[in-house]
């Protein structure tokens, strides 16, 4: 047995302590699930949007989030860039980062993920698959990814992270809707029926531009992939470069019908 089966979770950094956030994972009470719901419908009416009034802010969707799950809230960072985390910590210092850790991933999203773990105040926490890249080989055979992605994904993401959330009572993600097709509607907080939990996407009316402004003001570390092609970081062996103008997810999967790793959907 190696060592990344024996040990699915691990803390890439120690930050300091704030409480309900010592121990990454570790059991907390949490609320049931028709409170957790109750939560989402009065997110609905009070950061407006779908139809109830302008949309609040990123800072006040965080705010709402702080206030409401205090010790049991994640951020979920594939390390293409540190602004959700940076956004997060700001009012949530000490805050978990979830980091799924395929073992496909660039050199550069290792690096940003260092960076992050050293220069914000968050614990990042590498979520690691069931099975290592040499017992996953040794069950479904070499390069999984290019016969089956789904599976592949469904083994290194999908599982890993739903193990993970099993300690929170909400998620905060960075999807935003110009992301892709399959993203438009992203609300700021949903009710996760697949993890039975809330999942918060304060940034789901952000650009590209705006992320990369507020990195730039904020002076937050940005993978170095995004201004090399990149404009959607996965997997190595999943990722291609995009041409100038092209669908930024157009790289991801690239052959295949797969436009989502099945975390988000
Ligand atoms: S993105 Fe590719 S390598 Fe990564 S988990 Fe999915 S199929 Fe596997």
């Amino acid at each position: 047995m190696t060592q990344q089966t024996q040990q699915t979770q691990q803390t890439h950094q120690t930050a300091p302590s704030v409480p309900g956030t010592e121990s990454p994972g570790a059991p907390r009470a949490l609320r049931p699930a028709e409170e957790l719901q109750a939560l989402v419908e009065d997110a609905a009416r009070y950061l407006g949007g779908e139809g109830s009034g302008p949309e609040a802010s990123a800072e006040e969707v965080i705010a709402w989030a702080a206030r409401t799950f205090p010790g049991t809230l994640a951020v979920a960072c594939s390390m293409a860039d540190a602004v959700l985390p940076h956004l997060v910590a700001r009012q949530v210092p000490g805050v978990d980062v979830l980091f799924l850790d395929t073992g496909y991933h660039f050199p550069e999203t290792y690096g940003t993920r260092d960076a992050v773990a050293a220069s914000l105040e968050v614990r990042v926490v590498d979520v690691l698959p069931a099975l290592s890249l040499e017992e996953q080989d040794a069950a479904w055979g070499p390069r999984l990814y290019e016969r089956d992605p789904t599976r592949c994904c469904a083994l290194r993401k999908v599982e890993p992270l739903q193990r993970a959330l099993t300690g929170y009572e909400a998620w905060v993600t960075g999807v935003r809707r110009e992301d892709a097709a399959t993203r438009t509607h992203t609300p700021l907080v949903t009710w996760d029926s697949s993890r039975n939990l809330v999942k918060i996407n304060p940034l789901a009316a952000w650009t590209l531009d705006d992320l990369l402004a507020y990195a730039e003001k904020h002076r937050v570390v940005v993978n170095p992939l995004l201004a090399d092609g990149y404009p959607s970081i996965g997997c190595q062996p999943c990722t291609r470069r995009v041409a100038p103008g092209d669908d930024p997810r157009s790289g991801r999967w690239a052959g295949f019908a797969k436009t989502e790793c099945g975390i988000h959907l």
